[in-house]
């Protein structure tokens, strides 16, 4: 039994396909995949969206079966923490005590909920929004009429609030900055949204302070904001961003900075250990910084990378960031990262909510928002790393189809 292996730590998107890429790719030895979660890999992103509201059923959210799995003769060990990598023998430590030798080590450990400080009260109904049991807890907090507290108007904040009021739940969210989405997109798309949620009856609350939660014998359980005010709640769920989840990397002293730092093969600075989604911080060739991502298609694709290197035909990941957002019947796609943009043009008609916010440097396209224009969000993605130039006349003519304005670069 001394055959070669690699094992992955962390069962989820990134591990999915890592696994079975290194399998198509010609890798022979053992594959063991350790996941702390009991469940083989599931899509994450339907959790806030229509597996919360019911739409879509448990058995639908593994992303691979089973079978296919064991046709490609993977082992997985779920309900399993990792507790250490050893580089001096090449092995990990599971929290049962159990050591496992590895070949070839990839980090797929993701991220967690950051925690949201609650000083000294102890709130049993506080949930993050991260995994399938999250959910299950707040599915099972929450009724038609219940009031249900969201503090962050980030993605998954907002997206949890679609879901709720479309179930007859009263929503409240709390944001600490003056517009939703600020972290990922400009004003005029968080106006937007703004104006969305409020239509649909969301009660969204911005520039807000909280001071302190309490919790009474009766059990009831409340907030109350730096003005004073107090709000009761049936359930509070904290979208407040996520930490990844380098520990283990930090402390077998790999380099780690805002994630695990890998270069563009999702090599970490041990030539046998991959980092890859979103745990891992990684060279953006077309923005020429690092980045650490949180999406789909990055840990699909760093995932198909890292298998590539560890067969020996290594390939550079340079995929252009994509994202996608679902709130009630709007589609947002996002191609590109929009940070560095010293101009936002708008393109379409946001009263019948289908319009792109190209965003533009010095004359060149870096990113792009399309609200229910999957056809513009499609050009832009193969567009902008072609760093193409677009005039803001250009893009407001509305007589140029999306393809004949693409053409004109
Ligand atoms: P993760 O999915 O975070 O998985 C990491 C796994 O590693 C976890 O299961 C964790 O328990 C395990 N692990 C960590 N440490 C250890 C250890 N020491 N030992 C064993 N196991 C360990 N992305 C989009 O692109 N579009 C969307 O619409 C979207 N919606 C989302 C909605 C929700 C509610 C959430 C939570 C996420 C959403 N995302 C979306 C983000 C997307 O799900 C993540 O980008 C993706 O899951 C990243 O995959 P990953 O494999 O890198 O990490």
């Amino acid at each position: 039994m001394n055959k070669s292996s690699v094992i992955i730590i962390g069962a989820s998107h990134a591990a999915a396909e890592a696994c079975l890429a290194l399998r198509l790719q010609g890798w022979t030895g053992r594959i063991i995949v350790v996941g702390e979660e009991s469940y083989l890999p599931y899509h994450r992103p339907p959790l806030s969206k229509d597996y919360f509201q019911g739409k879509l059923a448990a058995d639908k959210l593994p992303i691979k079966s089973s079978a296919q799995y064991e046709s490609a003769d993977i082992e997985f060990k779920l309900g399993q923490r990792v507790t250490k990598i050893d580089r001096n023998t090449s092995s990990i430590k599971l929290e049962s005590g159990e050591t496992l030798a590895y070949t070839k080590l990839i980090l797929a450990t993701g991220t967690r909920a950051r925690p949201l400080p609650t000083g000294d009260c102890e709130l049993p109904n506080l949930y993050s929004l991260r995994t399938l049991d999250d959910v299950k807890s707040i599915r099972s907090n929450l009724d038609t009429g219940k009031k249900l507290l969201i503090i962050g108007a980030g993605y998954i904040g907002l997206e949890l609030a679609a879901s709720a009021v479309k179930k007859g739940i009263q929503v409240t969210v709390l944001e600490s900055m003056d517009r939703v989405l600020a972290r990922v997109t400009c004003a005029v798309v968080s106006e937007f949204y703004r104006d969305m949620h409020k239509n649909e009856g969301v009660d969204l609350r911005f520039n807000v302070v909280i001071d302190r939660f309490e919790k009474k014998s009766t059990g009831e359980t409340s907030v109350i904001l730096g003005d004073g005010l107090r709000l009761y709640f049936d359930c509070v769920v904290a979208g407040i961003g996520v930490v990844p989840n380098s520990e283990l990397a930090i402390d077998a002293d790999i380099d780690c900075d805002n994630g695990i730092t890998v270069d563009q093969y999702t090599q970490t600075s041990d030539k046998d250990i991959y980092a890859i989604g979103d745990c891992s911080n990684h060279p953006n060739l077309f923005y020429k910084r690092q980045v650490r991502l949180e999406s789909v298609p990055n840990a699909i694709g760093q995932a198909k990378s890292s298998a590539a290197s560890i067969c020996g035909t290594a390939i550079a990941y340079q995929q252009l960031p994509w994202f996608w957002s679902d709130q009630y019947n709007v589609k947002l796609q996002t191609a590109g990262l929009f940070n560095d943009y010293d101009k936002a043009v708008v393109r379409g008609n946001i009263e019948e909510r289908k319009f792109s916010v190209f965003y533009l440097k010095n004359g060149e396209l870096i990113a792009i928002d399309s609200i229910n224009s999957p056809a513009e969000f499609m050009l832009a993605k193969r567009f902008i790393p072609k760093r193409i130039k677009l005039s803001e006349k250009d893009i407001t003519n509305m007589t140029l189809s999306s393809k004949a304005l693409f053409s004109l670069s």
